[in-house]
């Protein structure tokens, strides 16, 4: 095939580089979402919106580590930032400043959230804010969308049936389906005794809602006494006080990640002062020392150089900066219809605000069983031709403010070509995606 062999011959280098990795990490790398075959390609440096593996190639990033470079790489302000806190030392040993205004500015975004704190992940972030559900309201299930993804842990497996996960911690979990407002409405009070909390991503995999879906999540739980999580680790990208606010649905919890670290290691939980009372230390007079109902700790939460990177990038993403991202998300997705009409292939474009994707499904995609229904191996063959004309596009694709109008004619035009090379596989394997 035309698109494979091309990937190899530009990825010689990369190709060597598995071979070595496989033999030190299974499946040769360490984040499953960053595998792909014939085999992933190695990059080596990022610059402002280009990204460059071990064999010299450039490609345009619409990746950006799985959306968390929200200024594309190595911007100016945000090395400066960490730089300046870096010679400082790497990481210190008690609170520091930095971690404070990051407080102050994340806190100020969204409007049910007097308080935050911070862990070194976004899988941590939705760890300690069940957790802290579950001591607030001393009930133990949670409610989660079947197929959403908040991090690599016990709690909230994408499907039941998991491997590895007790049988005796998934009766703690109940699954609905995304954008089903009824179901979920149903569920939430039907286990309304047992909850501790709901936990939604609001575009779950960069889908869209139905308008009724989030309001009706908001006024089950609501009414239930069940506090709602929003896991914005990714649509934090959407507004100045993320999806919250791009959809006017706000939530009790709010868990964050990915952009809010400046491209450094990140996780925040953020609520009421109330919701925090569990992991509240009693003020004491010395030498008693209180102790808090629910301790938090962790050896590198709120990094130094996470918090100082993390406030630059932050600091410059007023609300018109969010706009200029969804106009060129909108510009990538009326480019990648247009192809898809014009060259006679049914697929899915989808995505909101600087989140974009093109799904190989002959129906809409918005929930996980529609989106179970795509075909896997055309998606995987369309991002290797992309990579072989110069973009890197995988997982959640998006844009930067650092992508220019050049870039959405070249992933547009890009698009068109690998569809094109594309159509004899299309029509072997899914006659089902050719009008
Ligand atoms: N929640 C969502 C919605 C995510 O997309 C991710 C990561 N892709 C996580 C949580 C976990 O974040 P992290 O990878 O920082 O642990």
């Amino acid at each position: 095939m035309k698109i494979l062999d091309e990937y190899l011959k530009q990825n010689e280098k990369s190709a060597e580089k598995f071979r070595e990795a496989s033999k030190f990490l299974p499946s040769g790398n360490t984040r499953s979402a960053l595998y792909w075959p014939p085999y992933p390609i190695y990059l080596e440096k990022g610059r402002s919106n280009i990204v460059y593996d071990i064999d010299g190639n450039k490609r345009i990033d619409f990746n950006y580590n799985n959306t968390s470079l929200i200024h594309g790489h190595n911007h100016p302000d945000v090395m400066r930032a960490a730089q300046a806190q870096l010679r400082k030392g790497t990481v210190l040993g008690t609170p520091t400043e930095p971690e404070v205004a990051l407080a102050e500015e994340l806190t100020k975004r969204l409007e049910k959230a007097d308080l935050i704190r911070f862990t070194p992940s976004g899988t941590e972030a939705n760890m300690q804010a069940i957790r802290l559900a579950r001591a607030y309201t001393g009930k133990p299930n949670i409610a989660k969308c079947v197929g959403a993804y908040h991090g690599s842990w016990d709690a909230v497996p994408l499907t039941p049936g998991t491997p590895g996960i007790p049988s005796k911690v998934e009766e703690c979990t109940i699954y609905f389906p995304y954008n089903n407002a009824g179901e979920a409405e149903r569920l939430i009070k039907l286990h309304r005794d047992s909850l501790a909390a709901v936990i939604i991503e609001p575009t779950m995999r960069d889908m869209t809602p139905k308008p009724s879906f989030l309001k009706t999540v908001r006024e089950a739980t609501e009414s239930s006494d069940v506090p709602l999580i929003f896991d914005e680790v990714i649509s934090f990208r959407l507004s100045y006080g993320g999806a919250q606010r791009y959809f006017g649905v706000l939530p009790d919890i709010t868990t964050m990640g990915k952009i809010i670290g400046g491209g450094f290691p990140v996780g925040a939980y953020a609520t009421s002062e109330e919701i925090f009372e569990p992991m509240k230390i009693p003020e004491k007079n010395l030498p008693e020392v209180g102790s808090p109902r629910l301790g938090f700790s962790g050896t590198f939460n709120a990094h130094p150089v996470s918090m100082a990177a993390g406030l630059a990038a932050m600091k410059m993403l007023p609300q018109t900066k969010y706009d200029d991202l969804e106009k060129i998300g909108n510009q990538i997705r009326e480019g990648l219809r247009k192809v898809i009409s014009e060259e006679n292939v049914i697929a899915q474009v989808g995505g909101v605000g600087s989140l974009f994707h093109l799904t190989w499904a002959n129906i809409e995609v918005n929930d996980h069983a529609s989106s179970q229904t795509a075909d896997r191996a055309l998606y995987h063959i369309f991002n290797l031709g992309m990579m072989n004309k110069g973009v890197f596009i995988l997982g959640h694709p998006n844009v930067s403010t650092a992508q220019s109008l050049s870039d959405v004619e070249l992933i547009v035009e890009s698009a068109r070509e690998t569809v094109r090379e594309m159509k004899p596989l299309i029509k072997e394997r899914a006659h089902h995606l050719i009008n």
